[in-house]
C-alpha cells in the first residue's frame, strides 16, 4: 500500500457522498454536463485569503500569480480578493483583460516576452518586470515609438534560494531575470530614459512549506532590495518579494505555519531602511490562493484486475492532471489526496491503482492506494487540483480535449 496525500479542509460528504459549497459531486456533475470536471469553491478561496491576511502585516499587499488558474471566473473572483495580478504572457493579459481585472493592478514577467506582448502590454498600462537588459531597451523603443511612458520594473535573479522549494527559480546561472551586480546600472537606464520606474521583483522559489526557510528568504530579499536601491540612488516604488508559499500534496507533508512567516515579516517592516519606508511591498502567490479550492471529478469506466492488481479506470488523467500523475517536475512519484467521491466518509477497503484513460503507463492518479469499493459509474476525486491542474497538462493529448470547469 502507498500512502495518498492529505485532503485539504473544507471538503464534507452529503449523504455519503463529497460535496463542494454544498453540492453534492453526482448533481455537479449534472450541472456541469459531464466528467471529467474540475470544481472550484468559491468559500474556499474566501477562506484561504482570509487566513492568509490575518496572518500577514497589514502593509503587505497580495498578488495572485495568474498561471495557476486562469479560468475567467476564478480570476473574477480573485480580483474581489487579491491587491494585483501577475501574468507571464499576452495570452494571460488577455484572460485579465476579458475578466475586467484594472490593468495598472497587473505586472507581467517571464523570459521570452515578445514585442507583440511588450506593445499590448505597454498600451494597457501593465508594468513590465523586464528580464534582461536587451528587453528593457526593446520596451522603452515601442514605448516612444507609441508615444506612451512604460511602467518598468527589474527582475532580479538573487545569488540565493528559497531552501526546500519545490522549483528553484533563483541562485546561480538562470534564464530568468538579471543577476543582482547587473541590475542598478541598468535602473538607472529606466530612470534616466524617463519611463516610470516600478521598482523591483525578486522571486526565488515555489513549493515551499518551511515557514523558517521562507522568512530567511523573505529576509534577503529585503536585505538585497534595500542594498539595490542605495546602489541606484533612488527609493523603491514597488518591490515585489517573490512567493513561494506551498501547499501539502504528500503523506507526512505539513501546511505552512503562517502565523510564523507572518510574525517575521512584521518584525522585519518594523525596521525597514529609508529606501523602503515608502516602497508598496508585496508577494505573489498562485497554488497557495488557488490550489487547495479545486477538486477534479472523474468517472469510473473500467474496474478490472491484472496478475492480481486491481485497476480502476477512469475517463481522467494525465491530460487534466500531469502533476498528480507525477510528471510535472516531480522526481519520485507519490499520490495525491484521492478518493472516491461516491462513498467519501466510507473507510477504505481494497488497494486499488486508479489511472487514467490514456494509452500510457504514464497516466497514472493513485498507485496502489486504500480505498473504498469503487464500480463503474462511481465518482473519483482528486484533490489540489485548483493550480496547475487544467492550465498545466496538456489537454490535446490522443485527442481528449479540455475538461469543464466550474466556480461554485
Ligand atoms: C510560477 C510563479 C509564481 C507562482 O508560483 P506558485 O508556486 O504557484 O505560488 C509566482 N511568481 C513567479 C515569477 C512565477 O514564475
Amino acid at each position: 500500500m502507498k500512502p495518498l496525500g492529505p485532503i485539504p479542509d473544507g471538503y464534507t460528504a452529503i449523504d455519503g457522498e463529497l460535496a463542494v459549497g454544498g453540492i453534492a459531486a453526482s448533481e455537479l456533475v449534472d450541472e456541469a454536463g459531464g466528467t471529467p470536471l474540475f470544481v472550484y469553491s468559491r468559500e474556499l478561496l474566501d477562506r484561504r485569503m482570509a487566513e492568509l491576511r490575518s496572518a500577514m502585516p497589514e502593509r503587505l499587499a497580495i498578488h495572485y500569480a495568474v498561471k495557476a488558474n486562469p479560468f475567467g471566473p476564478v480570476l473574477e473572483h480573485m480580483a474581489g480578493l487579491v491587491d494585483g495580478f501577475d501574468i507571464a504572457s499576452g495570452g494571460e493579459l488577455a484572460m485579465v483583460t476579458k475578466a475586467g481585472i484594472d490593468p495598472t493592478l497587473v505586472s507581467f514577467a517571464g523570459p521570452g516576452k515578445r514585442d507583440e506582448e511588450l506593445e499590448a502590454a505597454i498600451s494597457a498600462g501593465v508594468t513590465l518586470n523586464c528580464e534582461s537588459e536587451s528587453e528593457a531597451h526593446r520596451a522603452i523603443a515601442i514605448a516612444e515609438r507609441l508615444g506612451v511612458t512604460p511602467r518598468l520594473a527589474i527582475r532580479v535573479n538573487p545569488d540565493f534560494e528559497l531552501r526546500g522549494s519545490g522549483m528553484k527559480m533563483g541562485g546561480g546561472a538562470k534564464p530568468f531575470g538579471l543577476d543582482a551586480e547587473r541590475v542598478p546600472a541598468l535602473a538607472k537606464e529606466i530612470i534616466a530614459a524617463g519611463a516610470d520606474w516600478r521598482g523591483l521583483h525578486i522571486f526565488t522559489g515555489s513549493q515551499a512549506l518551511d515557514a523558517e526557510a521562507i522568512a530567511e528568504t523573505q529576509g534577503n530579499v529585503l536585505d538585497l532590495a534595500a542594498k539595490l536601491a542605495k546602489e541606484i540612488g533612488a527609493a523603491l516604488p514597488k518591490l515585489n518579494m517573490g512567493g513561494g508559499l506551498g501547499i501539502p500534496y504528500f503523506a507526512n507533508d505539513v501546511p505552512v505555519d503562517l502565523d510564523l512567516v507572518g510574525e517575521r515579516l512584521a518584525a522585519r517592516f518594523a525596521e525597514l531602511p529609508d529606501s523602503l519606508v515608502e516602497t508598496r511591498l508585496c508577494i505573489e502567490l498562485g497554488r497557495f490562493l488557488v490550489g487547495e479550492a479545486g477538486v477534479y471529478l472523474c468517472r469510473v469506466v473500467d474496474r478490472k484486475v491484472s496478475h492480481g492488481e486491481t485497476y480502476l479506470i477512469t475517463d481522467g488523467g494525465l491530460h487534466h492532471q500531469l502533476a498528480a500523475s507525477g510528471n510535472f517536475g516531480t522526481v519520485v512519484r507519490r499520490n495525491y489526496p484521492v478518493a472516491i467521491a461516491s462513498h467519501f466518509d466510507a473507510e477504505g477497503s481494497e488497494e486499488v491503482h486508479v489511472v487514467g484513460c490514456l494509452c500510457t503507463p504514464l497516466d497514472r492518479l493513485a498507485d496502489k492506494a486504500m480505498l473504498p469499493r469503487a464500480e463503474v459509474g462511481d465518482l473519483v476525486a482528486v484533490f489540489c487540483a485548483g493550480a496547475y491542474g487544467a492550465s498545466a497538462s496538456p489537454a490535446m493529448f490522443l485527442g481528449q480535449g479540455p475538461a469543464r470547469e466550474i466556480l461554485v
